[in-house]
């Protein structure tokens, strides 16, 4: 029997993050992936900064940047229009610029496909990381570890593989869940949506009155708050659309052309690619693990693509599982880390799905039930005005935050949350917003791969207590000492204790207690 510490079940966006987090950690896995290809279908395109923060640290920022398939130039913003794209109503949506200060990257869009070729690409450099494309995870069980049973898609090859952990990044049908018998909670919507691909010159000269826009959600009253959805996926010709349609509809009983021709408001060219179907729902899993299996990424948790969630999600499941399991088979890791996982991200993405995308359903629903701008367009115009102070707030409100986590040290009674604000204080459970460095860059350049301790500004011998007590733990901890000056002084502590996923786990002014802090954040 093949032998390996971490088996992946999937290689889609998260699973293949999370073979190069634990990669780059020197974790030897396995990472089976049924197809032998990226699939050619744009799903998930936005990526925020913050997943961006993850290609930066996986050393494949450049390589994604590289391959976008929108020029920089033309810009890659979002917008929301009434009644039809080209209706007389429209602000600009998701713009994620309002946060660019608080993350060390920009954002990006491109189309899925392009992204996992970029991770695949890289995976391919990290030797500890065997790879299995053209295989699936036919069967897996524990004992004291894990044993899984591997098939070749289309050929003959069976193997039977032992690791010491399984994770399921099997997307939403996930194999691993259901084996290791991890159940789901779901919202039905009831509504099927259709997912169109096709290519259409005409629509890109309808859209130039809206420059530098790369994906556009249309609100027609009679959708009840669902949205038409528009997206490029290349400068000039390829496009996706995604919407409602009525129950019972399949590819050949009902006219594609003329619904994209109606969302728009006009008539345009369309040579479809591809035509698909989806339940729109929200699923979450009850546990994001049992015993030494993981589910992380769709497997854990699936939900309409409102707001771009689903792959940013993903990608952070795999930061935060990755150290955890490796600190763990490096000896440092604690027994509570693993257990953290569950209780950082699993809170986490349920306000993902309640505080931001059932919520936009809900209020895009009553607005278009009690505005009408053929009624009262006075009226309409002023709450559709308040509407685009709200298309701000959602960006900065989107702040994942683990201050429940009990292995940071967050405010006691708080509760790990998607919903919080963005801020340049140093605070526990939260993300570390860069500062620049004296010696040039910045804080972010100069982090280690386990824990990292800012000092700006602080005693040599409060330093001196962190590394004795490191050493004393076992566990890897970077120090960088500077000034607290030139933004700095805006963590507001002079002692930062900063995590492998660069989340703040405790911050201070000085404190004897150095061996508890830490214990607790390895979760000893
Ligand atoms: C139309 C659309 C638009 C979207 N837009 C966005 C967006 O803008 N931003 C965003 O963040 N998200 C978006 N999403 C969501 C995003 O695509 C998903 O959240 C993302 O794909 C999740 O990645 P994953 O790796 O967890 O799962 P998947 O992408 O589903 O990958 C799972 C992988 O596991 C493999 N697999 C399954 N079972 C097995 C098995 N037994 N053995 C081996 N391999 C297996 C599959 O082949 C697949 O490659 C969108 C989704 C859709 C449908």
């Amino acid at each position: 029997m093949e032998e390996t510490q971490v088996l992946i079940s999937g290689g889609g966006p998260v699973g293949l993050g999370l073979a190069i987090e634990l990669g780059q950690r020197g974790v030897r896995c396995l990472l089976v992936e049924r197809h032998a290809q990226p699939q050619p279908i744009p799903k998930g395109q936005n990526l925020t900064q913050r997943t961006m923060e993850h290609f930066r640290f996986w050393h494949a920022e450049a390589q994604l940047q590289a391959a976008r398939t929108v020029p920089k130039e033309y810009g890659i913003g979002g917008m929301t229009a009434y009644g039809t794209l080209l209706g007389n109503y429209h602000y600009d949506w998701l713009q994620r610029e309002l946060v660019k200060a608080f993350y060390a990257t920009d954002n990006e869009r491109l189309p899925q496909y392009a992204t996992e070729a970029v991770l695949r690409a890289r995976l391919a450099e990290l030797p500890c990381v065997q790879t299995l494309f053209g295989w699936s995870v036919e069967m897996v069980r524990q004992g004291g570890g894990v044993e899984a049973v591997l098939a070749e898609r289309s050929g003959p090859g069976r193997r039977t593989v032992s690791a010491q952990y399984g994770v399921g990044c099997d997307g939403s049908h996930s194999v691993v869940r259901e084996q290791a018998g991890i159940t789901e909670t779901k919202s039905d919507h009831d509504r099927l949506m259709v997912l169109l691909v096709f290519q259409s010159e005409q629509l890109h000269r309808l859209l130039s009155r809206y420059p530098g826009k790369s994906f556009y959600n249309v609100l027609h009253p009679s959708l009840e708050g669902y949205w038409q959805f528009f997206g490029r996926v290349d400068l000039g010709t390829t496009w996706f659309f995604h919407a409602p349609v009525p129950p019972g509809t399949t590819r050949e009983n009902f006219d594609f052309r003329r619904l994209l021709h109606t969302a728009a408001g006009a008539e345009f060219d369309v040579e479809f690619q591809y035509i698909g179907f989806w339940d729109l729902r929200v699923a979450a899993a009850d546990h994001y693990a049992a015993g030494r299996l993981f589910i992380a990424g769709d497997a854990a948790h699936s939900h309409p693509p409102y707001g771009g969630y689903g792959i940013n999600t993903g990608f952070e499941d795999a930061a935060n599982l990755g150290w955890k399991l490796a600190a763990v088979l490096q000896g440092w890791g604690g027994p509570a880390l693993l257990d953290s996982y569950d209780a950082e991200r699993r809170p986490v993405f349920l306000s993902t799905a309640t505080d931001f995308i059932e919520r936009s359903i809900a209020v895009d629903r009553e607005f278009l039930r009690d505005h009408d701008p053929v009624r009262d367009r006075e009226g309409f115009e002023r709450h559709w005005a308040e509407r685009q102070t709200g298309a701000k707030g959602e960006v900065n409100a989107f702040e994942p935050n683990y201050e429940g986590s009990p292995v940071v040290f967050g405010p006691s009674g708080s509760r790990s949350s998607a919903k919080g604000a963005h801020q340049f204080k140093a605070r526990a459970g939260h993300h570390l917003a860069p500062q620049p460095l004296s010696r040039g860059g910045t804080v972010f350049d100069a982090l280690g791969e386990g824990f990292t301790l800012l000092a700006f500004g602080a005693a040599e011998h409060q330093v001196a207590r962190f590394r004795e007590a490191a050493e004393r733990e076992g566990m890897p901890l970077a120090i960088v000492t500077d000034t607290q000056a030139d933004g700095r002084e805006r963590y507001e502590a002079p002692l930062v204790l900063v995590r492998p996923d660069q989340f703040v786990a405790w911050a201070g002014t000085n404190t004897d207690d150095t061996g508890s802090i830490l214990r607790r954040v390895r979760g000893a």
